[in-house]
């Protein structure tokens, strides 16, 4: 892909270390108690700018806002308006498509090739859900009551909905808790990773520009323990969409327990990748080590246990590792970037002590597991590509989620052995299978627990797709038609026409 501007330019036009406040009712604000953090470029430790850290006062704001919008204004548009408003948000995401995909990279790290690449993706959500607005509909239903009584389903929406979303991918995340949002006639307060606030705040913008009325989005920033906690307890909220670690899923599913609200939750993985003995090597090779590679493993899906047919496994995982070699480490903002930075100091920290843990456990390092040193990684945390022979199923690297550049590879005999050890985790996220029989494609897509599984190919997400996990990676579902249900209620009615 060539691109026809400077990404380091226009970074330094957009940010400059100075305030960007958050967005309730319409309004640009900063937090009651004037508190605020750092938004931090990962390559470099530089302050990109500074953001509110919202108070449990500032969330009660944003909430009811959200609830009078949802009550007022936004009841009244059609689901021809919605469908109108949400065109419109697609437009201007396509023109200010650059400038979204340089902000996530210089907020959060991810190579600018790859930020700019999800741009289908994204406006598919938008163009997707817009489509879905006009499309929602009730059922009648031939009852068994004696009498003339007719029954029919309403859908309607769930009401107040609060998403609370990672770091990782801001952009894409902000867009697809939103886009149904707005299709189905819900309101919305989002809140941000602190490690990634600032492009959901830019297309709070671009919402604000399209006409969505004022406290239909709000976009809080600040702490999960504070903001994101508020927000997951709220008795106001109808509804949470989470995506985020299993971890603090789980203690948002507790919170969202005081009032019943609804709760659909996209959580870790530890997906296995299985290359059988009839694979196409050739054409495995990248696409495995990307399963985890790409954005240095910091991905739900990344694809970390890669079970190889015992005949190949030996040529297989050598040439992931050159694979591994070859890819250039640097700056997210630089065009031949391969591997980005880790997101933060915290986190790098969490992956070097798991590759301690694989090489003191025994398992056998190929090649990476240390930092990239050098001038130009200073100021960030970058870490090489590893991966990892010789691992153990009780391996905590084989059996804990990462979300770094850490493959685990290990040997497999049959498909009944691959299928029984790749079921055997608390995970059920995604799964990749390489081989050229159709039979065996089709046996283990049936039998792997994952909410997606890619046969001959990794990573493909689609908005008319269903995606979701099993298990402990959650549940609900995003993508699709089975995502707006999410969002709204059915109501049966009854009517005695007698
Ligand atoms: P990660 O480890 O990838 O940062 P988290 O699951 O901790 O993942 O964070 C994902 C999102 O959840 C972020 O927006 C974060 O602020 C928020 N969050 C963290 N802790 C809580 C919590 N206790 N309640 C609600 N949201 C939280």
């Amino acid at each position: 892909m060539a691109i026809d501007f400077d990404p380091k330019q226009l970074g330094s036009e957009l940010y400059n270390g100075g305030f960007r406040p958050m967005f309730i009712g319409g309004q640009w604000v900063g937090a009651q108690s004037g508190e605020v953090s750092d938004a931090v470029n990962p390559a470099t430790g530089e302050r990109l700018a500074t953001i509110p850290d919202a108070g449990v006062v500032d969330v009660d704001r944003a909430v009811l806002a959200a609830r009078r919008a949802f009550e007022g204004p936004w009841s009244k548009f059609s689901p021809y308006e919605r469908q109108a408003v949400l065109l419109k948000i697609a437009e201007l995401v396509e023109r200010d498509w650059d400038k979204l995909c340089v902000s996530d990279t210089l907020d959060m790290g991810m190579p600018i090739m790859r930020t700019l690449a999800n741009k289908r993706r994204v406006l598919g959500m938008l163009r997707f859900y817009a489509g879905m607005a006009t499309a929602l509909h009730g059922e009648t239903i031939d009852n068994s009551i004696p009498g003339e009584i007719v029954s029919f389903t309403r859908k309607e929406p769930v009401g107040v909905v609060a998403a609370i979303i990672p770091w990782n991918a801001p952009t894409a995340a902000t867009v697809w808790k939103i886009a149904p949002a707005l299709a189905t006639g819900c309101t919305v307060v989002l809140k941000p990773a602190e490690d990634a606030s600032l492009t959901p705040l830019m297309i709070a913008r671009l919402m604000q520009e399209a006409g969505v009325p004022d406290g239909v989005v709000n976009v809080v920033t600040g702490k999960g323990s504070v903001a994101g906690a508020r927000l997951a307890e709220h008795p106001d909220v109808n509804k949470v969409v989470f995506t985020g670690s299993t971890l603090t899923g789980q203690s948002i599913a507790r919170a969202a327990v005081g009032n019943l609200k609804k709760v659909s939750l996209e959580l870790g993985g530890k997906s296995p990748v299985i290359v059988c003995k009839d694979a196409d090597i050739d054409r495995a090779v990248p696409v495995a080590a990307m399963a985890v590679f790409a954005h240095s493993g910091q991905i739900c899906i990344a694809g970390s246990r890669l079970f190889v047919a015992r005949e190949i496994h030996d040529e297989f995982v050598a040439r992931v590792a050159d694979f591994a070699k070859a890819l250039r480490i640097g700056h997210g903002i630089e065009t031949d970037t391969d591997i980005g930075p880790i997101v933060n100091s915290r986190q790098a920290r969490v992956i070097e002590d798991y590759i301690a843990s694989g090489q003191t456990e025994g398992a056998r390092l190929l090649t990476g597991g240390s930092r990239q040193s050098g001038p130009v990684y200073d100021g960030g945390n970058f870490l090489t590509p590893t991966v990892f022979a010789d691992v153990h199923d009780d391996m905590r690297i084989a059996r804990e989620e990462i979300f770094g550049p850490v493959i685990s590879a290990f040997k497999f005999d049959s498909i009944d052995e691959v299928t029984s050890r790749a079921n055997a985790s608390p995970y059920g996220l995604a799964a990749g299978i390489f081989t050229k029989d159709l039979g065996t494609a089709h046996k283990l897509a049936r039998r792997l627990k994952a909410g997606s599984v890619w046969v001959n190919m990794y990573h493909a997400i689609d908005p008319a797709v269903p995606f979701g996990g099993m298990k402990m990676s959650g549940y609900g579902r995003e993508g699709g038609v089975e995502h707006l249900y999410e969002y709204l209620e059915t109501k049966a009615v009854w009517i005695n026409t007698d």
